[in-house]
């Protein structure tokens, strides 16, 4: 039995002198409380629910090193560069890191002079990595977004299933699950897949007391845009318009302009400076409506959002709640309205087919990948596969080659490394006039052993596959070298794919076609709970609260449309 090596007072008193917050969050203190009593602890905490100090506080309370595993690259250095401002010694290791950085900050952890350790999934199961934190120990794994872990989360990856056997070879410390979109079956899933011991599964904060609910079914397109007005008119704003295409965003901003409202688009495919000045538009109120699609949100916290409301329903309850979520920060009432179209299921279908293609097109373009692996093309497009196969068009292609992406048998080369070139001399011609020792001959000589006769058409090349005096960057200057002799046109390229394994046999059978199929099957049983949130007559509340495996008798005081109307005198039972 593990002794209680810190009590809450100690970690609140943490959490004032380091973190500057007076007190934990509800959620955080079963979360915490069940973490240093011992106990492996599945939280689920929605967005914004606080779930980073969930294992900073413990970390810190408890003696010894914390590794915290997550998938969110991007995001690790961010949040160890905060700890580290506060003078917390944390450090992180993933791919954009060099051998020797590596190594020096593995040293830190295995001295004792690390208390937080973040990795990416790939890199916890490094058999030197599991050596060297066992020197001295790992008090704490925390495994963040672990809803990756299960098939029927919506993120899955593979590589989550690799932590258990690493947690097996640590010793088995404690661990805390976190995830804000486990519904009950994920979080059985997560105790399992991580092989957690009894664990306290802790599920908080997911009712947002002061959002109402409401959906609009509505006939067609047309109606949908006077619901849109008019929905917006008999609501405070600012308003949040979600819709699911870049086109429909702008339609709908424009429709609504028409309409008086002060509206502007948002949207992945506006540049830059664009998207940055719309966002500052909306957090300053210098326009009341920002339709968007979903790339709009992520980081944004505006508190005082008063409607969501989405043109149609998004593919899962998850994400629903999130965006809609985004309402009413402040705790003053907000509303939550969707708009509904039964044929809005259709578009949601046809992404999950495209998502998990059937296995006579997977075997198809698998078979192609391998006489063109026979050819001298290394790097694969869409384009290409298509190509090479007799009866898949290219965004079939596309589908595939993502699925091989996901499954491991393809991946992206780092982008740097390649480049698209194309002959424009002879390789003789350049022979004569630079010298057969120039060390641009060379580079010339060594690409075109990779790509022969296809450097004349224009072909691409991964530099990393050149000797190694000449790999990378040094071949990318001499090719520039070579491109102001006007000897060669050369450009970025679209990175293409290559083979994990270039020597492994290509057979669609080493795929796991089970596993595929039930990860199909849970997201059209998503989709299914979506449609079902947006056609039933319960309370749209406890319809949420059930979903996430909160408690389900919260009174909705008439919080969405289904207890309206059949609070109504005159409801009728339909
Ligand atoms: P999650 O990972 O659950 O989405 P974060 O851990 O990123 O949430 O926290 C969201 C925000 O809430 C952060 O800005 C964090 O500093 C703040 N926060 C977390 N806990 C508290 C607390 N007890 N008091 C005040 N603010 C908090």
């Amino acid at each position: 039995l593990r002794m209680h090596s810190a009590t809450l007072d100690q970690a609140r008193a943490i959490l004032q002198q380091r973190f500057g917050y007076p007190d934990f969050r509800p959620g955080q203190i079963d979360v915490i409380a069940s973490v240093l009593g011992g106990s492996d602890t599945l939280a689920v905490l929605p967005t914004g629910g606080g779930k980073s100090l969930c294992y900073q506080v413990p970390a810190l309370a408890l003696p010894g090193l914390t590794v915290v595993v997550s998938p969110l690259i991007a995001l690790m250095k961010d949040q160890v560069d905060r700890l580290v401002a506060r003078g917390v010694p944390a450090a992180f290791l993933n791919s954009t890191l060099d051998p020797d950085e590596v190594a020096s900050r593995l040293a830190r952890a295995e001295s004792g002079d690390l208390k937080l350790l973040y990795l990416a999934p790939e890199r916890i199961e490094g058999p030197d990595v599991i050596r060297r934190l066992c020197r001295n120990g790992v008090r704490l794994l925390a495994v963040d977004e672990a809803h990756c872990i299960s098939e029927w989360g919506h993120e899955f990856r593979p590589s989550f299933r690799r932590i258990a056997q690493a947690s097996e070879a640590l010793g088995r410390p404690q661990v805390i699950a976190l995830t804000a979109t486990a519904t009950p079956a994920v979080r059985r899933d997560i105790a399992i897949q991580l092989r957690l011991r009894e664990p306290r599964v802790i599920v908080k904060g997911f009712d947002r007391g002061n959002l109402d609910y409401a959906v609009h079914g509505c006939a067609d397109e047309t109606l949908k845009d006077e619901a849109l007005v008019r929905v917006l008119r008999a609501h405070a704003s600012p308003a949040i318009v979600y819709a699911p295409t870049r086109v429909a965003v702008e339609r709908l901003a424009s429709r609504l302009r028409r309409a008086g409202r002060r509206a502007l688009a948002y949207h992945g495919g506006l540049d830059d400076a664009v998207r940055q000045e719309t966002q500052e538009a909306f957090m300053c109120d210098r326009i009341d409506t920002i339709t968007a699609t979903n790339a709009f949100g992520m980081g944004i916290d505006k508190p005082d959002v008063r409607l969501v409301l989405h043109y149609a329903m998004p593919s899962t309850l998850e994400a629903y709640y999130q965006e809609a979520g985004r309402a009413g920060r402040d705790g003053a009432p907000a509303h939550c309205v969707l708009l509904h179209h039964p044929r809005d299921r259709l578009t949601h279908e046809w992404f999950i087919r495209g998502t998990f293609p059937p296995r006579s097109v997977v075997e198809e373009v698998m078979t192609a990948l391998q006489r063109l692996r026979a050819g001298s093309e290394v790097l694969v497009s869409a384009a290409g596969v298509s190509r090479a196969c007799k009866a898949v068009d290219v965004r079939s292609a596309q589908a595939v080659l993502a699925l091989l992406v996901r499954e491991g048998v393809l991946q992206r080369p780092e982008f740097d490394s390649n480049v698209w070139i194309r002959l424009l001399a002879t390789p003789a011609r350049i022979r004569r006039e630079l010298g057969a020792d120039a060390v641009e001959v060379e580079v010339l000589r060594a690409v075109w052993r990779v790509g022969r006769d296809a450097l004349q058409r224009g072909m691409v090349v991964d530099l990393h596959r050149l000797p190694s005096r000449l790999r990378g960057r040094p071949a990318r200057r001499l090719l520039e070298s070579l491109r102001d002799h006007q000897f060669v046109d050369i450009a970025a390229a679209d990175p293409g794919l290559k083979l994990t394994q270039p020597g492994a046999p290509l057979d669609a059978g080493q795929l796991d076609w089970r596993s595929l199929e039930r990860r199909r099957e849970a997201e059209i049983h998503k989709l299914d709970m979506m449609e079902r949130y947006a056609t039933s007559a319960v309370c749209r509340r406890s319809f949420v609260l059930g979903y996430f495996g909160e408690r389900t008798d919260v009174a909705c005081r008439q919080g969405c449309d289904n207890c309206r109307a059949s609070s109504r005198p005159n409801a009728s039972t339909a």
